[in-house]
């Protein structure tokens, strides 16, 4: 038998396959524990974090707590586990914070308390960002149970905050000198039911806040004001056609294959139908193509919302949120390769990459230019009721991440 047959053997997805149980049992406990940040009515990741780090002090792994308080003094909880002495590092990155609940009469049971039915395990975060979590932690317990010879070193990162923009979460971490630039880097935050695509590239993300000031009147009497309504209709509109119109390049590889623009929240006005509003506040969100500087979307809008002030009302255009595009990851880059090895060799499935509308944090990693990707097996049920994650995917999963070292 040739040497190779020998090393191509899998020996890590029959331990993870026996671990089925136990990463039930640890997924279970997690969604018991909620993560919420405080401006989604929580109280932060800490106890989550307490409980993630004494799972990996059981497999004898050494651990790193990186913990930040925020502004509402809640404490924001960050692990880091890191193993083996290879120079080169694979990090899979995963979070551990959640949206709330939501509405809970949505819920067919209790959103932090796991349900297990039909294969699939319910609760508040299975999905979103659970089942990567547990995926990547017995990813490492298999790779040290088998003490398989590593082709790169392990790192393992549980961060905070995705949800609402990672401040306490990637971005702190990105300046505690962690992660290395030659480093590879999997988020596992975005994927598809059969785990056949690859994300490589995100979109610019900027989201407006437009407010219109007009003259509140009665409405009985519009020519003694000015509808700042009407005119906020209007600019929505305009800015509708004009922008689709201007940025109308495609992109094959993204999802859909062209920058997006939608107008989404909308403030409450007045609250009686007779009267005209002196003022209107509406959000847009915007998704855009790689090709186009979020800085030309924003004087564009800017020069077309200049255009209104011969109505006699003042238009401010804010960026309440942007995230420029970063250079998407090299569909040749030695990540992608090996990515795409293990899937096909585990699965027999031949990956394709793509973009996405984001945002990921693998956004951070590539502005830092490091090769980072995007994969998980995964259904679309994030930060909907009755979330869940798939058993199998979550089995699967930590099969494809332990044999991306050996
Ligand atoms: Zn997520």
């Amino acid at each position: 038998m040739r040497a190779e047959n020998v090393s191509a053997r899998d020996v890590l997805s029959p331990l993870i396959e026996k671990y089925k149980g136990e990463m039930i049992d640890t997924m279970s406990h997690m969604i018991s524990i909620p993560a919420i940040s405080p401006e989604s009515g929580g109280s932060g990741e800490s106890k989550r974090a307490d409980f993630l780090e004494s799972i990996l002090k059981g497999f004898g792994v050494e651990t790193k707590r990186f913990d930040y308080k925020d502004e509402s003094g809640a404490v924001r909880s960050n692990i880091i586990a890191r193993y083996g002495s290879t120079k080169k590092v694979i990090w899979i990155v995963s979070h551990i914070d959640t949206v709330s609940a939501g509405d809970l009469s949505l819920w067919n049971t209790d959103p932090f308390k796991a349900h297990v039915s039909g294969g699939k395990l319910y609760g508040r975060g299975s999905c979103d960002n659970g089942q990567a979590v547990i995926a990547s932690i017995y990813a490492l317990k298999a790779l040290l149970e088998s003490k398989a010879k590593l082709k790169y070193g392990i790192g393992i990162a549980l961060v905070a905050d995705e949800e609402i923009g990672s401040t306490y979460g990637i971005k702190k971490l990105l300046g505690e000198g962690i992660f290395g630039k030659g480093d590879m880097y999997v988020v596992p935050d975005w994927g598809t039911p059969d785990g056949s695509k690859v994300e490589v590239a995100e979109k610019g993300v900027l989201w407006l806040k437009i407010k219109v000031t007009g003259k509140q009147t009665h409405a009985s009497t519009p020519e003694q004001g000015a509808n700042a309504y009407r005119y906020m209709i209007r600019l929505l509109n305009e800015l509708d056609e004009r922008l689709h119109e201007k940025y109308n390049n495609k992109n094959p590889i993204f999802e859909p294959p062209f920058s997006t623009f939608e107008m989404t929240k909308r403030e409450p006005n007045v609250d009686s139908v007779n009267i005209i509003p002196g003022t209107d506040v509406s959000f847009m969100d915007c998704r855009v193509l790689p090709d186009y500087a979020l800085d030309d979307v924003l004087s564009y809008v800017n020069s077309i919302a200049a255009g209104y002030a011969k109505y006699g009302v003042k238009v401010e255009i804010e960026p309440y949120s942007r995230d420029d595009a970063a250079r998407p990851t090299d569909m040749n880059s030695e990540l992608v390769k090996l990515l795409a090895a293990k899937i096909y060799k585990l699965r027999g499935v031949k990956i394709t990459p793509v973009g996405i509308g984001g945002g990921t944090v693998a956004r951070y990693f590539r502005e830092g230019g490091m090769q980072t990707v995007v994969w998980s097996t995964l259904e679309d049920v994030a930060h909907e009721p009755n979330e869940y994650a798939i058993i199998e995917n979550m089995v699967n999963d930590a099969k494809v991440f332990s044999n991306l070292y050996v």
